[in-house]
């Protein structure tokens, strides 16, 4: 009945009809009553403060003043015009200007008539204004419900305010709307979950997030809203990884046995980090339990993935089964057969490689080897991925940098098994605990969180293009010293020409400035062919080139231990993370490492702060933390597609200890009740099911 109620079109609301409510799908996609009760205030003008003229001062925030117009007149040229009215209350006086909707607002305010101003106050010409201030005719106060002290604010569009819909409006149809439903609205958590977290019923709530009778209550209606979405996202998640677990028996990886130990005890060139030692035990507790394992791996560049991922992979066939890695790009999928195949030596496991440009030839032998089980590890790129690969019995499948892969890619991988093989994602990426917690809230996550001994920090600096000649000079010393330098260019897509003219000029500079033959360069951009670029890269590889340019091509996975100075130029345009994982292309041997951020002059105060933090600190995740901080939870990368954008209060920057106890208070249900069965929770089964129907069992992360 609730629901029904709530499914009913905007139109039928009183005093909203068909015209408004196209023009309310159409600008705030509000099709439902229930849309419409979701559409929340973004902000409350605290009624309880008025602010006296006199009081002014051009620190406050926006405040809140009653006062009389005086006048008001329309000035400027076509340009310039705007509308200026004289405001006035019992201690001095203030001008309110609007440039734009002034025919609309000339209507409204008429000389004479008391309004209730709000907006932010600024000093000009000697005087207090302020712009485009929000109004309220004072009279009209007699039409609110009760004695609002907090006045809640609804964003709205300009045609939505011709049509009367403008915040007071929604207002309106807000409060004729609650009245209607509020009473049918059915609770969607027990009692005992209510309790245990001082949640407030969920009518209660939604009142008093639209009509707050005071700010206790705003906020204890705020957290149960937020503690709403959070719950029911991690619900979601918690419940599809229970119910794959359920369905699908893993691969036993149980033996430990000659592959896994004599790598062990005889190849591996150091020792273990503890954390490293940490993660594989995990790992191998996970493997032995008969469940299919989805684990995500994260760890900062340079702290030894690739091994852990390695001794995996020889548990794997240790076992009986064949493992593959996938990586993003060629350049990283060589890589990574490089330098797996130096750290098992010869004669020891079978390993191949396949990427787009594997001939023809050499692929239909390896297809065959593959299926006949000859083959233990495949290292690869998407080709991976293609139907004509097909494995004897794969057990494990490794992905490295996962964010660049989609969900359907993954998939596929996973249908290479009758048994599912058990799948590591790595990410160099590291990830703030609470968004790891919602967007691979379905993957159990285990964390490399310890550099191997020995490494030295890497020294970063923040030099401006006036520098430069510094910048030089350093380089000399450092290749005289026999060590490389990458330098990196920004090349994003929208200006793509601009910046194949900044890429081009800088490589002429570096070229002028070291030239050859004394100096060797390798050149690497997206223009060049797939086979050039790989050639490029191993010059540098190889040592013999001591310079290389190049756009963000390298950005993934590169390993070269001899190069120990990153130069990145207009680093300012760079994110956070992409300067960190570029930076991370250096540090990697025993010597010195350095970073040089060039950047221009100007700068934002979001780059300044970017900047600062690569200076300050080389801690990744410290570092993800302040870029979730800066760019908010929907911009960070991978976060798109998830339903983290889903959320209209809840914001995980922000709210991580409620998002911690929606967590833990899921985990604690399903463990009691996994199916949802008891009558306790059966509020939460209905909702659960009404919100989330089918939920598609299939994915794996
Ligand atoms: P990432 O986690 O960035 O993928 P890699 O796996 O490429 O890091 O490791 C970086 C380098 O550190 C490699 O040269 C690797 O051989 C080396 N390495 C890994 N683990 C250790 C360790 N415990 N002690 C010393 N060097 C290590
Ligand atoms: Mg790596």
């Amino acid at each position: 009945m609730a629901e029904q109620i709530l499914k009913t079109p905007v139109e039928y609301l009183k005093g909203i009809g068909s015209q408004r409510a196209e023009i309310l799908k159409k600008d705030l996609r509000i099709f439902t009553y229930d849309d419409l009760l979701h559409h929340y205030p973004f902000r409350y003008i605290d009624r309880t403060r008025f602010y006296k003229i006199r009081e002014l001062d051009p620190d406050l925030p926006s405040v809140q003043i009653l006062g009389r117009i005086i006048s008001k007149e329309i000035l400027g040229d076509k340009h310039t015009k705007r509308l200026v009215a004289k405001f006035k209350d019992d201690t001095g006086s203030i001008e309110l200007v609007w440039f734009q909707s002034i025919r609309w607002i000339d209507k409204i305010i008429q000389p004479g008539s008391v309004f209730i101003v709000f907006g932010k106050p600024v000093i000009f010409n000697g005087h207090f204004s302020i712009s485009h201030p929000e109004l309220e005719p004072y009279q009209a106060n007699a039409e609110n419900r009760g004695n609002l002290t907090l006045q809640p604010v609804y964003s709205s569009t300009e045609k939505l305010k011709q049509f009367n819909l403008d915040s007071k409006g929604l207002q309106r149809a807000q409060a004729a709307l609650i009245d209607q439903v509020i009473r049918q609205i059915k609770e969607t958590l027990p009692d005992y979950i209510l309790n245990r977290h001082k949640l407030i019923g969920l009518q209660k709530a939604l009142y008093n997030i639209h009509f707050p009778e005071n700010t206790e209550i705003l906020k204890a209606a705020e957290t149960r809203l937020k503690f709403d979405e959070l719950f029911f996202i991690q619900l979601k998640l918690l419940r599809t990884k229970l119910v794959r677990t359920q369905k699908f028996k893993g691969a036993l990886f149980n033996t430990v046995g000659n592959n896994f130990n004599t790598f062990y005890s005889e190849k591996l060139p150091f020792e273990l980090t503890a954390a490293q030692k940490r993660v594989i035990k995990e790992i191998r507790q996970d493997t032995q339990r008969g469940v299919q394992m989805n684990r995500l791996l994260q760890g900062d560049v340079g702290s030894g993935k690739t091994v852990v991922a390695l001794m995996i992979m020889l548990l794997a066939i240790d076992n009986g089964y064949q493992a593959c890695i996938m990586a993003p790009t060629e350049i990283l999928a060589q890589q990574h057969y490089l330098s797996i195949k130096s750290l098992l030596g010869d004669g020891f496991v079978s390993i191949e490689i396949l990427t787009g440009s594997t001939l023809k030839k050499a692929r239909t032998s390896l297809h065959q080897r593959l299926e006949s089980g000859e083959l233990d590890i495949l290292v690869g790129t998407h080709a991976l991925i293609e139907d004509a690969v097909k494995f004897k019995n794969l057990g494990l499948v490794v992905i490295d940098e996962q964010h660049r892969f989609g969900v359907e890619q993954r998939a596929k991988l996973w249908r290479k098994n009758i048994i599912p093989p058990h799948v590591l994602v790595m990410t160099a990426t590291p990830i703030p605990r609470t968004l790891a917690m919602t967007l691979y809230g379905d993957l159990d996550i285990s964390v490399i969180n310890e550099l191997p001994a020995g490494r030295k920090p890497i020294k970063t600096v923040h030099l401006y293009h006036s520098q430069r000649l510094r910048m030089f000079g350093f380089m000399r010393e450092e290749i005289a010293k026999g060590r490389q330098i990458y330098i990196v260019y920004p090349l994003i897509k929208e200006s793509e020409k601009l910046d194949l003219l900044y890429l081009e000029a800088g490589i002429q500079s570096i070229i002028d400035e070291f030239p050859m033959p004394e100096y060797q360069h390798s050149i690497v951009h997206g223009k060049l062919a797939a086979k050039e670029k790989a050639s490029e890269m191993q010059r540098f590889v190889k040592g013999e080139t001591q310079i290389m340019v190049a756009t963000t091509v390298i950005e993934v996975g590169v390993n070269v231990p001899n190069a120990s100075v990153m130069i990145i130029e207009n680093a300012e345009r760079f994110g956070l993370s992409q300067l960190h994982q570029l930076r991370g292309r250096v540090g990697r041997g025993a010597e010195q490492s350095f970073c040089i951020l060039m950047s221009g002059n100007k700068l934002s105060s979001d780059a300044r702060t970017r900047l600062d933090t690569m200076v300050r600190t080389n801690d990744g995740f410290e570092i993800a933390e302040i870029d979730l901080q800066l760019r908010g939870p929907g911009n960070i990368e991978g976060t798109q597609q998830s339903g983290v954008l889903d959320l209209k209060l809840a914001d995980i920057s922000i709210d991580q200890k409620l998002l911690a106890d929606a967590r833990q208070t899921v985990i604690q249900v399903l463990e009691d009740d996994p199916e949802l069965k008891s009558e306790s929770n059966l509020l939460l089964k209905q909702y659960f099911e009404q919100k989330s129907p089918g939920i598609s069992w299939d994915k794996i992360s």
